[in-house]
């Protein structure tokens, strides 16, 4: 199978159309924007055995490539559109494509993202590379600097479950509920773009509430104070780690692909079945301060430690 099969066989699903002018199959591809809205582009580089392990299935591996750029557009309040891939690969594995190409579809589906170009290399090592393109009404873009002092801090999900789910899979363990998390983030694409225009700030957790909050809090200008204990676990997360670990995983643990933001309570859109929950407030003074129970907690790479 030489390059030009391979793309003809598992990446050329989708037709021209719509507004895709020209896809797969040209030098380029042309794009028709919806008048007056403003482009948004993500991109993010998977490298196998640095961003997840090299034994997942294929299937799980494409489905994530794309998950976690969605992400990010859920993040900025867009919605996704258009998306390019670059792979490059060790070889060129039937059985491997179809379930990679298989992957990726579905979380494009999904959302309604159309693949309209890409690049196809060999190379050593397993390297993905996405890159999502979409749009957003005009300044109502989320970005991670607006938070003001007086915001309530929500998160959606639960966190600290794809932590636990990669653990899990790096071990012989069964949890397929937390593994899932890891293997299937669920990009929060459709509230993000009803957050948009009405939070203040947001950012996707990807490196853990504590290093992404933080991120966006200097991005602010501002700092913030948050309960530990109101950090939504999952059931399936307190059962396997305990509830000390899991809340440890929730406030440091990645991969969670949930949304944080900052909003005055009165602005909140209904977020129906997805959980929302308020774990803190925005302060003029800066920093991140943890309280457990009232009591400040200082934290650690991986976790925190009661304050002495
Ligand atoms: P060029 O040599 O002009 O870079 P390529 O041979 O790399 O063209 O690609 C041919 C066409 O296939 C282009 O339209 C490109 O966008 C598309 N393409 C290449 N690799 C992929 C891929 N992995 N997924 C989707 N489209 C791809
Ligand atoms: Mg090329």
């Amino acid at each position: 199978m030489d390059e030009f099969e391979l793309i003809a066989n598992y990446f050329s699903r989708d037709r021209a159309g719509g507004s895709v002018i020209v896809g797969v199959g040209d030098d380029g591809a042309v794009l028709e924007p919806d008048q007056g809205r403003q482009l948004v582009a993500v991109v993010d580089t998977l490298v196998a055995d640095a961003h997840f392990p090299a034994f997942l299935d294929a299937n799980d591996i494409g489905y994530r490539a794309v998950a976690v750029n969605l992400s990010d557009m859920a993040a900025m309040g867009a919605r996704p559109r258009w998306m390019t891939l670059a792979l490059t690969m060790p070889e060129a594995d039937a059985t491997w494509l179809e379930g990679f190409a298989a992957g990726l579809y579905t979380a494009a589906v999904e959302h309604g993202v159309k693949l309209i170009g890409g690049d196809t290399t060999s190379g050593e090592c397993l390297v993905i590379s996405v890159q999502v393109l979409g749009d957003v009404e005009p300044d109502r873009i989320l970005l991670r600097s607006g938070a003001c002092p007086g915001d309530t801090i929500f998160v959606t999900g639960t966190l600290g479950d794809a932590a636990a789910g990669l653990k899990i899979l790096e071990s012989d363990a069964m949890e397929s509920r937390l593994e899932s998390r890891f293997l299937r983030p669920t990009a929060r694409v459709d509230y993000g773009q009803a957050l948009a225009g009405r939070a203040h700030a947001a950012i996707d957790i990807s490196d853990g509430l504590f290093a992404d909050l933080k991120k966006l809090l200097t991005a602010s200008g501002v700092g913030a104070e948050i309960r530990l204990e109101a950090l939504p676990v999952s059931a399936a997360l307190e059962t396997a780690m305990g509830g000390d670990t899991a809340r440890q995983l929730a406030l440091t643990g990645g991969d969670d692909y949930e949304l944080c933001f900052t909003a005055s309570l009165e602005c909140l859109p209904d977020p129906g079945a997805l959980p929302v929950t308020a774990i803190g407030t925005v302060t003029a003074e800066k920093g991140l301060r943890c309280l457990l129970n009232s009591k400040p907690v200082t934290v650690r790479e991986g976790g925190y430690a009661h304050f002495r």
